[in-house]
């Protein structure tokens, strides 16, 4: 196996990387074989929840020292992680579902890794994000991830307010006691014509996509008795009638230059 080869990820799990791991949002059959190899290979796992993860990598009979990379310890842990990947380890960095650093921790460890040096390797996977704006029917050629909305209802409602003029689809997470209020917002300050989507419990038994007017999703979900799982909002562009049902997925051609 050649260097080379390993830096493509053919190869063994190489020496002093840190390889940033996709895992799962539900279903455990999206695991990639290249995810399996890598937890399997290398020295160390940093992980959100060491619980959590310990009963991913059981299901696979994979078994591997265990370190905790949450929010609170994300600061001290960088330096740790980046110090022994350059002293030679090869570090995995999972979260607790999806791909690390997608409004979950990791970026400080990147960071710190790029400072020393310390090679750092995408093995790709699962994303909320990606998934539920891929089923949202909303254009996806242009769009924009803006993690978590804000949980207090004025600066909700100013992030809403501001994709008043937006050309693009953007993608929330929400929490599912907030999910109706931030429907409703949507609808108060964007109209209740504004097409939406949201994605429910994706890649899980009770998945869920309703998409339409946000007058009309809001109006589904306001028959519920509570709002259950977990939650992607996609909010599309102010004016999407000339991308729909079109492979948006390639800007159109320039025009031909002037005779
Ligand atoms: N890193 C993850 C990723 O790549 O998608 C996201 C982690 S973030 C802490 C968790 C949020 O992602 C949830 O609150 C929800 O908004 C969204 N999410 C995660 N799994 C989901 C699923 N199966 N269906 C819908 N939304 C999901």
């Amino acid at each position: 196996m050649s260097d080379r080869d390993a830096q493509q990820g053919g190869g063994t799990a190489a020496a002093g990387v840190i390889y940033l791991v996709a895992t799962p949002l539900g279903n455990l059959e999206d695991i990639t074989l290249r995810a399996l190899r890598i937890l399997g290979e290398v020295s160390l796992i940093a992980c959100e929840d060491t619980r959590r993860t310990g009963r991913l990598l059981q299901h696979f009979q994979i078994s591997k020292p265990l370190v905790s990379c949450h929010d609170h310890n994300e600061a001290r842990r960088a330096t740790e992680l980046a110090e022994r990947a350059a002293g030679g380890e090869s570090i995995a960095l999972v979260s607790d579902a999806g791909t690390p650093l997608i409004a979950d921790p990791g970026f400080r460890v990147v960071r710190a890794a790029i400072d020393r040096g310390v090679r750092v390797v995408p093995v790709p996977g699962p994303s909320a994000a990606v998934a539920a704006l891929s089923v949202s029917g909303l254009p996806s050629h242009d769009f924009a991830f803006k993690g978590f909305l804000p949980a207090k209802s004025a600066r909700r409602r100013a992030a809403i307010r501001s994709l008043e003029q937006s050309d693009s689809s953007t993608v929330f997470y929400e929490a599912p006691h907030r999910i109706l209020a931030a429907v409703t917002d949507t609808c108060e300050l964007l109209g209740g014509s504004r097409r939406i989507a949201i994605a429910r419990e994706l890649t899980k038994l009770h998945e869920e996509v309703l998409r339409g007017p946000a007058a009309c999703v809001l109006e589904a979900l306001s028959d519920r008795p509570s709002q259950k799982g977990e939650f992607v909002l996609v909010i599309g562009p102010r004016d999407d009638s000339g991308t729909a049902g079109s492979r948006n997925s390639r800007a159109a051609p320039p025009p031909p230059p002037a005779a």
